[in-house]
């Protein structure tokens, strides 16, 4: 008998999530912003945190910042969960959310597939059975498919991100709402973690629909590292889902620099989407100039593209000229010859393109 024996049946063949290497010169591997924040407004920032009380626990409720974000998503301030980041919400979701539906021995969790890795790691790791049906050939849903796993599965919760993640598409409505009025037992949840650069947000669909929810985050808009993220829930259910909630999982000063980027920074920070949407229109262009690299269409902050070629080799050759980006190729299946750049800034785009000139 080991320790190792101790760990949780379904933990044990996960593969941990795959952070990006550390920062080369050229980051266009994690869907960041690739604007730094000004240094004005890092000094007003700065003086945001100077007084804050670090012998205090942070205000458990992160009252200012819940304000913030129901003004900005709609509903109630206690229809929100908020979290460090929106990957401990997904997985507070999977917490609170995790007894099966009549019959069922195990709860599902149903999404797309590809998407973000980490509703199939969070899922398996609640001990809840993950889900993917794949996407058609086009990235959109498989209405279809999607119906069929609603009546077998009967999932508790259902992931749309829209745009999605990596395949920078966002879903049709029609689709969404299809697959939502099909299921009202189960949890719709929209993930709009790109919907800035989509230009467009769903947000009051929870008032029209009693069965969804709306994840954000501030990480792709320039605040990565502030680690803020929400859930805009009905109303009873958020109040469930907040007792899985540790009580200070929002420190002080991601509580303020969060209910800042919604507030006064807010202009600044839709400059930046603004610019890297017209960058993304440029840089899709140039990419779509190689013959050995199929770019999908985006509406997200990030591009995926086919290569004709091994696109492991080609990270590790861009990385040698101090540029990451991520290649999808180990993760097989519909992935296999995939990779996914974010759109960087207007230099780092040109050197991108430089050095795939080179190595292409
Ligand atoms: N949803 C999607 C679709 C994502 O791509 C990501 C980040 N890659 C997240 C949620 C999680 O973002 P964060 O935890 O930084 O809020």
């Amino acid at each position: 008998m080991s320790l190792l024996d101790l760990v949780r049946e379904p933990i044990r063949p996960l593969t941990a999530y795959e952070p990006p290497a550390a920062l080369p010169p050229v980051k266009l591997d994690a869907n960041e912003s690739p604007w730094p924040l000004p240094a004005e407004v890092c000094e007003r920032i700065a003086r945001a945190l100077s007084d804050v009380p670090f012998h205090r626990y942070p205000d458990a409720r992160a009252t200012a910042l819940r304000q913030a974000v129901a003004h900005q998503v709609g509903g109630a301030p206690d229809a929100l969960v908020l979290g460090s980041g929106s990957d401990e919400v997904i997985a507070l979701l999977l917490t609170a959310l995790a007894r099966p539906r009549g019959g069922r021995e195990r709860a599902a969790v149903l999404f797309p597939e590809p998407t973000f890795v980490m509703f199939r790691i969070a899922a398996a790791a609640h001990g809840l059975e993950p889900i993917g049906v794949p996407l058609a050939h086009d990235w959109q849903l498989d209405v279809d498919g999607m119906l069929a796993a609603l009546r077998v599965h009967q999932p508790n919760v259902v992931f749309l991100p829209s745009p999605n993640n990596p395949t920078g598409n966002t879903f049709r409505d029609e689709d969404l709402r299809r697959l939502i009025e099909a299921d009202r037992g189960a949890l719709f949840v929209l993930d709009e973690a790109y919907a800035a650069f989509a230009r467009r947000s769903l947000a009051s669909w929870c008032d029209a629909h009693e069965n969804v929810a709306l994840l954000g985050t501030l990480s792709k808009i320039g605040l990565a590292a502030a680690r803020v993220g929400w859930c805009r829930l009905p109303a009873d259910l958020a109040v469930e889902v907040d007792k899985a909630r540790q009580p200070y999982n929002l420190n002080t000063m991601s509580q303020r620099i969060g209910t800042m980027a919604l507030g006064e920074l807010a202009p600044v920070l839709d400059e930046h989407v603004a610019r890297i949407v017209e960058e993304r229109d440029r840089l899709g262009a140039a990419l779509r100039a190689h013959d050995r690299l199929t770019v999908f269409p985006s509406e997200a902050n990030f591009f995926l593209c086919r290569l004709d070629g091994d696109p492991d080799a080609l990270a590790r050759d861009l990385l040698a000229d101090g540029i990451a980006i991520k290649s999808f190729h180990r993760h097989g299946g519909r992935l296999a010859h995939h990779l996914r750049i974010t759109v960087g800034t207007r230099d780092e785009n040109d050197l991108l393109l430089e050095a795939l000139a080179a190595r292409l």
